[in-house]
């Protein structure tokens, strides 16, 4: 038999993204460093589809029909420049490697280059939805080549999750690393989700007295509204889940240090790079950071802080619906953001990159799935060249209409001393944005005092100077 699609890589992910093609009706070759994974996956579930075990790379190769597909699903990094140096040699021109991983884009965009000089179509493609997602359908977000996609694209299209509206969630990104970027960004924005998600609930709780419980029942309401999504019902989930050992709300029980795999670093890191303010992803990649400053944090708990009073019953409902709001403006600017970072990185790199495709994909299968991005589609439908979310209408009004809450919120978190680094950094933002006036012009005074770096005025187009340390005259550069 000749297999449509090969899969090596078989720990979680490769696993069920081989079982996900299989249960679709494809004959799949699998194959891993450590044969015993090959079979055991063969002998669990071999009755759900075609499979085909290969122990060695040459029996892996010879599976597939051709032009090969062959995906790669391995650890990120070094291990994947591996796997595709013991590939490539046994593949011939019109081939497809599929990097499945969380790659970083530039090594996409290395690996591709490369390879098309050995004539093989690398596709570097990001894949979002965790465990469940690739055996259940993900969301897909493919790079490499036109060709690479008309072949590659029907098949991931029947993989993929599937919208509301039944469409796929999977396009085609754009060229080499295109896929890859837009799946960085992806999970800075789900940073930012999570960590609004989280000055919510602390809010709930420290400035309204709410018991887990009870914000466990907020956020399951809220889900019914314009949050609706996945983070909004897990979160609703978490909360309400009570420790068997200690009887305690689990939420209690668990260390308060966040972890991270790097990509919503990457996706700051690369926002400098770039030059896109993206200051809540930023504030949320801090807040993992600070949180895991566990001496630091140690050494500070003596310093002063206000006096803690907790709301009254009726003022907490009130309380509760200003944080709604709080969190829901706030996610629109994280958005704003996020999609500003795809654009750049559109332009910077050629990628040409459909925007409202790429909110379309994120519709359903992966971590930021949510009925808000359908919102996000059509204000791209609406206008492709939106200049930023905040510019599309609707968007522009509910925040309107959000603000006083806004405001308050976080007046009553400074009082408070609840930190909202995130709620903070959006409103920010819309200020920033807004402001007939930024203290820029009085930075630049400051530059062209201390560095000459020079200014531009309102008034007259060129550059100018200010003899400072003279008679402070202005001369035109
Ligand atoms: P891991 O990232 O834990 O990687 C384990 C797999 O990589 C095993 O099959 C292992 O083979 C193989 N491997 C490691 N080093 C080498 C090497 N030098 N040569 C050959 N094979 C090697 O697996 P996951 O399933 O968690 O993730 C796979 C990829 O998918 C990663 O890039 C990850 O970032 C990405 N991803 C993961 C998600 C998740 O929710 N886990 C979500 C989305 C993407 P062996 O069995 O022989 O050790």
């Amino acid at each position: 038999t000749s297999a449509q699609i090969g899969v090596t890589g078989l720990a979680v992910m490769g696993r069920n993204l081989a079982r996900n093609f299989a249960r679709n009706g494809y004959t799949v070759a699998v194959h891993n460093r450590t044969v015993s994974r090959t079979k055991s996956l063969v002998e669990e579930f071999g009755h759900e589809g075609d499979f085909v075990a290969a122990e060695t790379a040459e029996e892996f190769v010879a599976a597939l029909e051709r032009p090969r597909r062959l995906v790669v699903m391995v650890k990120a990094g070094r291990p994947t420049d591996a796997v595709i140096e013991e590939f490539a040699p046994l593949l011939e021109p019109g081939d497809m490697i599929i990097d499945g991983g969380n790659a970083h884009f530039a090594d996409t965009r290395r690996r591709e280059r490369e390879l098309r000089e050995r004539g093989i179509h690398f596709v570097g493609t990001g894949i979002s939805g965790g465990e469940e997602g690739a055996l259940h359908g993900p969301s897909i977000m493919p790079g490499g080549s036109k060709e690479s996609y008309e072949s590659l694209g029907p098949m991931l299209e029947k993989i993929s999750a599937k919208a509301a509206d039944g469409a796929p969630c999977v396009t085609h990104v754009g060229p080499d690393g295109a896929g890859h970027f837009v799946k960085m960004v992806h999970n800075g924005i789900e940073y930012a989700d999570m960590q609004l998600i989280g000055e919510a609930y602390q809010l709930l709780r420290d400035v309204a007295g709410y018991t887990p419980a009870q914000i466990a029942d907020i956020f399951r309401t809220w889900n019914t509204g314009r949050l609706d999504s996945y983070l909004i019902e897990i979160t609703a989930e978490v909360l309400s889940h009570v420790d068997e050992a200690s009887g305690k709300p689990f939420v209690d029980v668990v260390v308060d240090q966040a972890e991270q795999k790097g990509t919503g670093r990457w996706t700051v890191q690369i926002a400098l790079d770039l030059g896109v303010p993206v200051s809540g992803i930023a504030e949320a990649v801090f807040a993992r950071s600070l949180s895991g400053h566990a001496a630091l944090r140690d050494a500070s708990r003596g310093l002063s802080g206000p006096k803690p009073s907790a709301l009254g019953e009726s003022e907490a409902a009130a309380f509760a619906d200003r944080v709604e709001q709080a969190l829901y403006a706030s996610k629109i600017v994280s958005y704003t953001q996020g999609f500003h970072e795809i654009a750049a990185g559109s332009e910077e790199y050629d990628w040409d990159i459909d925007l409202g495709a790429v909110s379309a994909i994120w519709r359903g299968g992966c971590i930021i799935r949510a009925a808000f991005l359908d919102r996000i589609r059509a204000a791209y439908d609406a206008q492709p060249g939106l200049p930023s979310l905040l510019s599309d209408e609707t968007f522009a009004r509910e925040i309107a209409e959000a603000q006083d809450d806004w405001r308050e919120v976080l007046v009553a978190a400074t009082r408070q001393g609840v930190p909202t680094p995130g709620f903070a950094a959006a409103l920010a933002y819309y200020d920033a944005l807004r402001a007939p006036r930024l203290p820029a012009a009085l930075t630049q005074g400051q530059r062209d005092f201390f560095g000459a770096h020079t200014y531009r005025r309102v008034d007259r187009d060129g550059s100018f100077h200010t003899l400072w340390g003279g008679d402070r005259s202005e001369v035109s550069e």
